[in-house]
């Protein structure tokens, strides 16, 4: 196994993520097989129990990983699916070592950051990049580490240490390291500085490893005189001192590492050079520049929760992106929080009030993503309406299928006190409910969690034709309730049909409602399989509607084109 480690200095938040994948991208462009570990070197044990306020979206994996959204990235990037154990984090390697000396595994030893925690470390990491994420059998040859936070930090010494032990023993051939750094400017006099670089080289340096490239993070190109000074005072060679300048997309990152012949410096430190064919990024190319150049943009409500900090909707965001390039069209997506839409709003912050409601009525389709606790939930069910009666173009995910239920039996049913037992435990009506898979009793894990099937209960739901699969779909879940089954009868007599259930029928994936362009609620989370060049079904289904093409696409369908 080969090992490519991205580590960060200066400051966080450079976007080593991106420039770990699109590395990887570079890589698997190369004609190799690439897998990645993220560490995350926080002590919580997953991302499961962290606020999307706080730390933006968390990322669900087939396996029923909750993990950091870069794995989403990686995922979207590398075109791979990859496990829970891909993303390490202290709690996690902690926890392995405190079981082990509770089974009395360390024979009386005293436990110690060094050797244990480390060792714990690299094993982890040894023997998760054997794990085949791609569909093909064996291990991938390149694997990817991406090292969170900055260089320097206290919580990722044990893991420096670990990273600095792992270079030694698989030895110079089999290991790269890639320090992002920030070249920043200074506005008076206008001079790249390479100081702030300097520094967090040294630190590195110091604590044993040295970075064969650095990327470098600016607003403008590199000068080369600046490239010179980071070469020298750096001890890294001109030709691997790479330039991640701003670009106008995301997608550029890879193209712009490949002009800088990023891959012919990783590969001669691998000594895969004679393995590797020259990149082919053609379709990456491509799709950056169409990104570039549309003009035609297609305005998106997100009525949602945490609409303050747009990571909190990342794959979200991401997935409504590969949808609407599909249809050559920019995303422009009106960002509303849902508590501005509601009628108490209208007397404290009327501006608000009216503001959301004048963008919800611009947008040309709706979209409610999923989501925790009470805050908003109102808001949720006006939007839901509006978009219901109104004839726009509804997509509700996850929180957003579970509102419509509620919105329906409230509006259609004239069950006023209709709700969720999340949000009111004693509603004489509960229509979505608390139904865990596994035990009553125990409330911790209680989450739905991963990739389960969904049937299709006809082949003749808009769902299953978006999907091109008359049968069943496997999709991600993140979840504790749904919707309530004994109330199923009376919303499909009244018009709701719940065209997707899970396996034993009780629960219920996909409702639609006919006669409407595009109304459509789902228990899973789409977005987390949405892929630059393979867009989510769904997402694309509630485009096309905005547009009003929904249906020839579907016909084409029909008539098996
Ligand atoms: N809060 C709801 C539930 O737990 C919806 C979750 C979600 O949208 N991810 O079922």
């Amino acid at each position: 196994m080969k090992y490519v480690l991205i580590t960060g200095g200066v400051v966080s938040g450079l976007g080593k993520g991106v420039t770990a994948s699109s590395i990887g991208v570079v890589l698997q462009a190369c004609g190799l097989r690439v897998t990645s570990i993220k560490i995350d070197p926080y002590l919580n044990t997953d991302a499961g129990t962290m606020s999307p306020f706080e730390h933006g979206e968390v990322f669900v994996l087939d396996d029923g990983g909750e993990v950091d959204l870069d794995l989403g990235n990686y995922e979207r990037f590398l075109d791979v699916t990859l496990t829970k154990d891909n993303n390490i984090t202290t709690g996690k390697i902690y926890q392995s070592v405190l079981d082990k000396e509770r089974k009395g595994d360390y024979l009386g030893k005293t436990v110690q950051v060094v050797p244990h925690i480390t060792n714990a470390i690299k094993d982890w990491i040894e023997s998760v990049a054997l794990i085949p994420v791609d569909g093909k059998e064996g291990p991938a040859d390149v694997c990817v580490i991406e090292l969170g936070g900055t260089v320097g930090d206290i919580e990722s010494m044990p893991f420096i240490e670990a990273l600095r032990q792992l270079s030694f023993s698989v030895g110079p051939d089999n290991f790269c390291l890639i320090h992002v750094s920030l070249i920043p400017v200074l506005g008076v006099v206008g001079e790249q500085k390479t100081k702030p670089t300097q520094h967090s080289v040294r630190e590195l340096r110091a604590l044993g490893l040295t970075p064969h490239l650095l990327a470098c993070r600016s607003a403008q190109p590199l000068l080369d005189n600046t490239k010179v000074k980071l070469s020298q005072f750096c001890h890294v060679e001109a030709a691997n001192i790479l330039n991640i300048h701003d670009v106008p997309n995301i997608w550029h990152v890879p193209l712009l590492l490949r002009n800088q012949n990023a891959h012919l410096s990783i590969l001669k430190q691998l000594n895969l050079l004679s393995i590797a064919a020259p990149p082919d990024l053609e379709a990456w190319t491509r799709r950056a520049e169409t990104f570039d150049n549309l003009t035609d943009s297609v305005r998106i409500a997100m009525v949602g929760k945490y609409v303050g900090l747009t990571d909190s909707y990342l794959s979200v965001v991401k997935a409504l992106l590969h949808a609407c390039i599909a249809c050559s069209l920019k995303p422009t997506i009106d960002w509303i929080a849902a508590s501005d839409l509601e009628d108490d709003t209208a007397q404290s912050a009327p501006e608000a009030h009216a503001a959301a409601w004048k963008r919800l009525r611009n947008a040309e389709c709706v979209l409610v993503p999923g989501g925790f606790g009470d805050r908003g939930v109102c808001g949720m069910i006006l939007a839901a309406k509006y978009a219901r009666e109104n004839n726009v173009p509804y997509l509700g995910i996850c929180l957003g299928m579970q509102i419509s239920v509620i919105e329906y039996a409230r509006s259609v049913l004239g069950l006023e006190k209709a709700n969720s037992h999340e949000f009111d435990e004693d509603t004489p009506d509960p229509v979505v409910i608390f139904m865990p898979e596994g035990s009553r009793t125990h409330m911790g894990s209680t989450m739905r969690l991963g990739s389960r099937r969904t049937l299709f209960q006809t082949p003749d739901c808009v769902t299953s034709k978006l999907y091109c699969n008359p049968h069943y779909v496997d999709e991600r879940h993140r979840h504790r309730y749904e919707v309530n089954p004994d109330v199923i009868g009376v919303l499909e007599e009244a018009g709701l049909k719940f065209v997707g259930k899970d396996e034993t029928g009780k629960r219920m994936e996909v409702l639609e409602l006919p006669g409407h362009p595009f109304y459509v609620g789902v228990q899973f989370h789409p977005e987390f399989k949405s892929r630059p060049g393979k867009p989510s079904a769904l997402f694309l289904g509630l485009i096309l509607s905005a547009r009003g093409k929904l249906e020839a696409y579907l016909s084409r369908y029909q008539n098996g084109s």
